[in-house]
C-alpha cells in the first residue's frame, strides 16, 4: 500500500531519524518533508536521503497557509506526521510567542487544511501528533505519568505544546479528523543539536569545557534512544487506533547529575583521559526558572496493544551515542562555526 506523508521538522533532531526511517523502510511511501529550517534545522542529518526517489524537502513554515494549501494541491497527502516545533524549554522562557506561533498556530494551520483538503474521504486519512510527556507537569517520587493524566504544563514550551495537543483532540471530537497523538520522553542519540543536556556535555567534554548543571542536578529524566522513538512512530502510525493517544518511554530515569557522571566515564575511556577528569568538569548553575523536577512515562499501553519495546539499555545508548559525536566531529564545527546555517540557506 502506498502513502503520500507530509512529515513537519522533518530537519530538527528527531524528525531526521524518522524521515530517514521512513525513506529506507518504505520504498513505495511518497514522502515529503516541510522544515523551514530554523537554527535546530539542519539539512546535513539528511544527506542519506537527498537523492532518493520517493523524496522531497520543502523549506517553508507550517504556519504559511497558502504554501502548505498549495502543497496538498501538489501532493494530495492523505497523512501528516507532524513534528515541527520550537523544542527547547530554556528558549521558551526567553521567547514565549515564538512557541506559539509554532507550535500551536502552525498545528492548528495544519489541521485546517487536512479538514479543508480531506473533507469526508477520511477513511485512510491521519493526522499524526508528535508531543512530550512535558505537558503531564511535574511529577512526585513513585507516581507515573498515563495517557489518563491530567494535563499540568509547567513551561512555555509545554504549555504550548498541550495547546497543541488540546486542538489535535478538539478536530477529531469537533469534525471527526483521524487523529492520533503520542507523548513521548526525553530523547538522546546522534544528530542532537548540542544545546540540549546530552551533546552540550559531549561537545564539551571534547573541548575541556565546564559542564553545567542546574541547581543540584536532582531532576530527573527519562531517556529513550532516538531510534526507538521511531520504531514507535512506525508501530503508531501504522497500527494504533485513531482517537487515541500512546505514552512512550522506556522506563529509564536518571537524575541529570547521575547522567552526567556516566557520560564523564564513558569518555574519559573514550578518550583515554585518566579516571575523574571529566568529572572535574562539571560546574553548578542557577536553576531553570520553574524546573520541573521529575517527568517519568508509563508506556504499558504501547508495550500491550502493539507490542513496541525499547530496543536498548540506556549504557549501550549512551556509548552509541558518544561514538557518533566523536565519529561525526565535523558535524558539531558546523554547528559551532555556524557553516551548517550556510549549508541550509544554499537550497532554493
Ligand atoms: P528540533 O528542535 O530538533 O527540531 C524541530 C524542527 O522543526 C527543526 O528542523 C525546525 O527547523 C523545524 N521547525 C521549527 N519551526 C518550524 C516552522 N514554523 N515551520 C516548519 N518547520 C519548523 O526538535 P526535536 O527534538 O526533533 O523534536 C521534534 C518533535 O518531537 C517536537 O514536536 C517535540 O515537541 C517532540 N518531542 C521531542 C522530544 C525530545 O526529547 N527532543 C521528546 C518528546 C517529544
Amino acid at each position: 500500500m502506498d502513502k503520500k506523508i507530509l512529515f513537519t521538522g522533518g530537519a530538527g533532531f528527531i524528525g531526521s531519524h524518522a524521515v530517514k526511517y521512513f525513506v529506507d523502510k518504505f520504498p513505495d511511501y511518497q514522502i515529503v518533508n516541510l522544515d523551514n529550517l530554523t537554527y535546530a534545522g539542519n539539512l546535513e542529518n539528511l544527506e542519506s536521503v537527498e537523492g532518493a526517489s520517493n523524496y522531497t524537502f520543502v523549506k517553508g513554515d507550517i504556519c504559511d497557509e497558502a504554501m502548505v494549501r498549495s502543497l496538498f494541491e501538489t501532493y494530495h497527502f492523505d497523512s501528516v506526521i507532524h513534528l515541527a516545533a520550537e523544542s527547547h524549554v530554556d528558549r521558551s522562557i526567553e521567547d514565549p510567542l515564538a512557541f506559539v506561533h509554532t507550535n500551536i498556530i502552525g498545528t492548528v494551520n495544519l489541521l485546517n487544511i487536512c479538514k479543508e483538503f480531506w473533507g469526508d474521504y477520511l477513511d485512510d486519512k491521519l493526522f499524526y501528533h508528535i508531543s512530550t510527556d512535558e505537558v503531564y507537569g511535574s511529577l512526585a517520587e513513585g507516581d507515573f505519568f498515563y495517557e489518563t493524566t491530567a494535563y499540568d504544563p509547567k513551561s512555555p514550551y509545554s504549555a504550548s505544546k498541550a495547546s497543541s495537543d488540546h486542538f489535535v483532540r478538539a478536530y477529531s471530537n469537533t469534525y471527526k479528523l483521524p487523529v492520533v497523538v503520542s507523548n513521548c520522553s526525553n530523547n538522546y542519540g546522534p544528530n542532537q543539536f548540542p544545546e540540549k543536556l546530552i551533546p552540550l556535555c559531549i561537545q564539551n567534554i571534547i573541548d575541556h569545557k565546564p559542564l553545567p548543571i542546574y541547581g543540584k542536578g536532582e531532576n530527573v529524566r527519562d531517556w529513550l534512544f532516538v531510534h526507538d522513538h521511531i520504531t514507535a512512530i512506525d508501530a503508531i502510525f501504522h497500527r494504533g487506533k485513531k482517537g487515541e493517544t500512546y505514552n512512550i518511554g522506556g522506563f529509564n530515569e536518571w537524575k541529570n547529575l547521575d547522567l552526567v557522571v556516566l557520560l564523564c566515564k564513558i569518555m574519559d575511556r573514550k578518550l583515554d583521559r585518566q579516571p575523574g577528569t571529566n568529572e572535574a568538569l562539571i560546574t553548578y548553575v542557577k536553576d531553570r526558572a520553574g524546573h520541573d523536577i521529575r517527568y517519568a512515562i508509563d508506556s504499558t499501553k504501547i508495550s500491550e496493544t502493539l507490542d513496541w519495546q525499547p530496543s536498548l539499555q540506556f549504557e549501550e545508548g549512551l556509548e552509541k551515542t558518544v561514538d557518533w559525536y566523536l565519529e561525526n566531529q565535523e558535524w558539531l564545527d558546523h554547528i559551532k562555526s555556524g557553516a551548517y546555517r550556510i549549508n541550509n540557506s544554499n537550497f532554493k
